[in-house]
């Protein structure tokens, strides 16, 4: 197979865990004889740094002629004082706009190795496998209108939740698709005792359904799911859910595993998928060899098999890291009593080895 990805690090800690997962791409690619074209280009406050804005057109020109992108993490503190439009995190607005990414998968699951660094009781995360689909490109991010405005009295800030049926259809077939490929349960979360806009959400969901009859349907208000996260996250397969509900409670859900660093995510929508750890650019802990690359290891696998389906090769490279964490060795953020601390360059190397043995 020959496959050209767009690669861009981005900023902070984005600089040293892409290249461990670049390692394991080759090391895939040469073990299976793939050819995997990588080219590089910058997004984010490295971009602003060299170009002046965070996503410049040649940039979003190597995405769109790619076959997947390949994100580490943008941001830091050198441009919070630039304004939005020119900040960082506009470029990831910027791709998924470009790209139609209009769902954003993230995958909670536990390692069994990994259980006593969530702060939930073992038995109420033992075993827990969620897949949250986030809608990316509609909700109160985008909605019209938008802005803040002088009023006689002082200032009025105005955002607007907006969902068409189009919006609301694409999203639950990727939800009701992805169960197809677990546990066949999907719960999508509104607010429809409330919003307008979720009762659309509610009545389109349930008529997409209707294509699925071997996948079960539940509903559940975003507050309610909320708390359920955190009693019995068991009962979770897939969530579907708003940009926005979409973005806390899949935030809530990665914490369920213990560590931020080790979570992948995946953005899908037209041809050219995204693939990115769920956390920034940690600027507390970049360039210090201290980053947890697992997150963007992952996310490769991801890479693999939903944009190439090469399920066979994400499937050894998750059991690398699986044998990997069972071995004992952790980075600094999952440490605990009795493992071996490694840095971002050497637990690289070891899942790399890992992988060489399966
Ligand atoms: P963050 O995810 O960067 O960091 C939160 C905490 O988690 C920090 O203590 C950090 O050290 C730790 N952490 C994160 N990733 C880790 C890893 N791989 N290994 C070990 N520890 C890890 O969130 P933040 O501090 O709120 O944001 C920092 C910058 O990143 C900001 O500029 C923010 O806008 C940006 N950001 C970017 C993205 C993205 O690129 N997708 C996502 C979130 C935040």
């Amino acid at each position: 197979m020959k496959k050209k990805i767009a690669v861009f690090s981005g900023d902070g800690i984005g600089q040293e865990i892409v290249p461990e997962a670049i390692k394991v791409l080759d090391a895939i690619g040469s073990r299976f004889g793939h050819a995997f074209a990588c080219e590089y280009a910058q997004v984010g406050g490295a971009a602003i740094d060299s170009a002046g804005i965070p996503l410049p057109s040649d940039s979003l020109a190597l995405a769109k002629e790619s076959d997947a992108v390949l994100l580490g993490a943008v941001g830091g503190p050198k441009w919070e004082g630039l304004d939005y439009e020119r900040r960082p995190e506009r470029a990831l607005l910027g791709l998924r706009e470009q790209l139609g990414l209009f769902a954003n998968l993230r995958p909670a699951k536990i390692y069994s190795a990994l259980i006593q660094a969530s702060t939930l009781k073992p038995e109420v995360i033992d075993g827990i496998d969620v897949l949250v689909v986030r809608e990316l490109t509609g909700g109160i991010y985008f909605g019209k209108p938008k802005g803040i405005e002088t009023t006689p009295t002082g200032h009025r800030g105005v955002n607007t939740e907006v969902y068409t049926t189009e919006e609301i259809t694409r999203i639950a077939h990727v939800a009701f698709k992805s169960a197809q490929k677990r546990r066949r349960l999907v719960t999508s979360i509104d607010k429809a005792n409330v919003l307008e806009s979720s009762e659309l959400w509610r009545r389109v969901v349930i008529e997409v359904h209707k294509s699925y009859p071997d996948v079960e349907l539940r509903h559940m208000y975003v507050d309610n799911c909320a708390m359920q996260l955190v009693r019995n996250p068991k009962q979770f397969d897939v969530i579907v859910t708003t940009n926005l509900f979409g973005d806390i409670l899949s935030d809530e859900a990665a914490m369920l595993t213990g560590s931020i660093g080790m979570l992948p995510s995946a953005s899908i929508g037209s041809t050219v998928g995204m693939f990115e750890p769920i956390h920034g650019s940690a600027p507390d802990i970049a360039g210090k060899n201290m980053a947890n690359p697992i997150g963007t290891i992952a996310s490769l696998a991801m890479m693999l098999n939903y944009s190439f389906d090469l399920s066979k090769e994400a499937e050894l490279i998750e059991q690398a890291i699986q044998i990997t964490l069972d071995q004992g060795f952790r980075t600094k953020d999952i440490e605990g009593e009795g493992t071996t601390l490694l840095g971002t360059k050497e637990m690289g190397e070891t899942i790399l080895q890992n992988l060489g043995r399966l």
